[in-house]
């Protein structure tokens, strides 16, 4: 049976737009759409967001602090259905699907929401004005289509890393690439910008995943705008040359995470459960000098594995600076306890804090004694590193993560390469390329240096901070972009709601 919370109760309901958000359900896709969501029922926009129990269980915080504070938005719970494509129970998001194999079945078990979620638009009021959906929910396309209302794609992926995947296929530059890690330059940028085929393969590239690619490819023509997680001063060109390269509207409304003000709502972020050991780390924190302390995380999807952490752990002890270091749950293991048991947490004693679970991420970055962040450069941990101001050491591991690794090192200049050339998830482990301990080491040295360079890197870095909290003031053009899209879709004729 289908769930739902609301939380409508805006006095002016009627002519208020109502905006339906599809997130997908992963962690790096759905937080910054709930962010969006937040922010878009803050400026009186009706908003309904699109999920399943397990997902909201996840935000239930966040979903009573919206109750609460009487926001008019309401998320809608429908039965995921795992048994009809093969899923175990209660596998409905992606950092849950036990194996690589059982990944397409998830995205066939999200199209199957097309039906249940048309029949709940239809039979609640208000009527949708727009439909803003992930990129990896192309059939959300049909929903927009037989309820004839205009639908966004939602990327939190940058304009740079659009572009470049873009343009790559446009002008066909891997044609006759025989070697997957042959460098190519990307073109028809101005800037010289290398990436190889296995670090830039495109979204959906793999043996099997066809259909679904082709499938994004046909719901992106026909999208009627973009939205995307980014702002005009972080890559102005770029968001440029993607609007004209899409030949469609595209607003950057980011950095999304700066919806987050207050402790409360940053505390529970992407989780209602925040580890013990966080709230220890922030107490931690407080006791340090400013941004001197490295923060070490790697998203919600990458998976290190166990001789990559003590690799990872013992560079970090070497370089000698203080750090919060994440380790996921699905990245423990008896061994790594074992490890870390075993004399690490003694040795590095008071100078690192180690959080097993799940940090608060945003609180964490945006603590003042915080001065550098080893990221995997998922986009949503690579901007909200950049709206704390601080430089980063680029680890990535697969997806959209080398490109946003040239963003952050070619284009920002506020990055140091740890030196992965190659992807490292879903790559057999006997073959696997390990990051050394002296790599970390050097590279957190490197980016903590005092020295001329380091110094100009993290004035870069502070300086893109600035600007990225002053795209979400009001007058700001995160914000004005927001008013925009809100206003091109407030028409509340179902018949001639389309974009202008
Ligand atoms: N995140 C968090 N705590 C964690 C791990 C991740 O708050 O312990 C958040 C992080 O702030 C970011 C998102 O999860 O908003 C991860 O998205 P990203 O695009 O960086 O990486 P992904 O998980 O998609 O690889």
């Amino acid at each position: 049976m289908t769930r739902q919370v609301v939380v409508m109760n805006s006095s002016s309901d009627r002519i208020k737009p109502h905006f339906v958000l599809v997130p997908l359900m992963a962690q790096g896709h759905m937080i910054p759409m709930i962010d969006l969501a937040l922010l878009l029922a803050e400026r009186g926009v009706r908003v309904t967001v699109i999920t399943t129990p397990f997902n909201a269980s996840r935000f239930k915080t966040t979903i009573d602090q919206a109750n609460v504070s009487g926001l008019p938005i309401r998320f809608v719970e429908l039965p995921f259905p795992c048994a009809e494509v093969g899923l175990p129970d209660g596998c409905e998001n992606l950092d849950v699907v036990p194996s690589m194999d059982l990944m397409l079945n998830f995205f066939e078990a999200t199209s199957l929401l097309q039906k249940p979620m048309e029949i709940y638009l239809r039979k609640h009021e208000p009527y949708p004005n727009c439909i803003i959906s992930d990129l990896c929910h192309p059939w959300t396309k049909k929903v927009a289509s037989n309820l004839n209302v205009p639908r966004l794609t939602f990327f939190s992926i940058c304009c740079f890393s659009l572009l470049c995947n873009h343009n790559i296929s446009h002008y066909k530059a891997y044609d006759g690439i025989t070697d997957e890690n042959e460098l190519i330059v990307v073109p028809g940028l101005t800037q010289i910008i290398e990436v190889s085929k296995a670090q830039a393969p495109g979204f959906f590239s793999a043996p099997g995943w066809e259909k679904l690619d082709e499938e994004v490819r046909q719901a992106e023509l026909v999208a009627d705008g973009i939205v995307v997680n980014s702002f005009e001063d972080l890559e102005h060109s770029y968001i440029q040359s993607y609007q004209k390269a899409m030949n469609k509207k595209v607003w950057t409304v980011g950095p999304l995470s700066l919806y987050n003000k207050d402790v409360s709502g940053m505390a529970v972020r992407g989780n209602k459960d925040t580890s013990i050991d966080a709230n220890r780390c922030m107490a931690w924190l407080d006791m340090m000098m400013p941004r001197s302390v490295i923060y070490v995380s790697f998203g919600s999807l990458t998976h290190v594995l166990p001789s990559q952490i003590v690799e990872l752990g013992l560079g970090l002890e070497a370089s000698n600076r203080p750090f919060v270091w994440v380790i996921k749950d699905r990245e423990r293991s008896d061994a790594v306890d074992e490890w870390l048991a075993d004399g690490f947490e003694e040795r590095v004693g008071s100078k690192g804090c180690i959080i097993k679970g799940w940090a608060p991420q945003v609180m964490i970055l945006s603590h003042p004694a915080i001065g550098g962040f080893v990221t995997h450069c998922g986009w949503n941990s690579t901007l909200e590193g950049v709206t704390a101001g601080v430089p980063m050491v680029t680890w990535p591991h697969f997806a959209d993560q080398f490109l946003n690794e040239r963003m952050v090192v070619d284009v920002l200049e506020i990055g140091v390469p740890i030196g992965v050339t190659e992807p490292t998830m879903y790559v057999n482990p006997e073959v696997l390329k390990f990051v050394g301990r002296d790599d970390v080491e050097k590279a957190v040295r490197n980016l903590m240096d005092e020295g001329k360079e380091g110094e100009e890197r993290r004035k870069r870095a502070e300086a893109l901070g600035e600007m990225a909290r002053e795209a979400m003031r009001e007058g700001g053009s995160s914000h004005v972009n927001l008013t925009h899209m809100i206003n091109s879709f407030s028409v509340n004729d179902k018949k001639s709601n389309k974009c202008k």
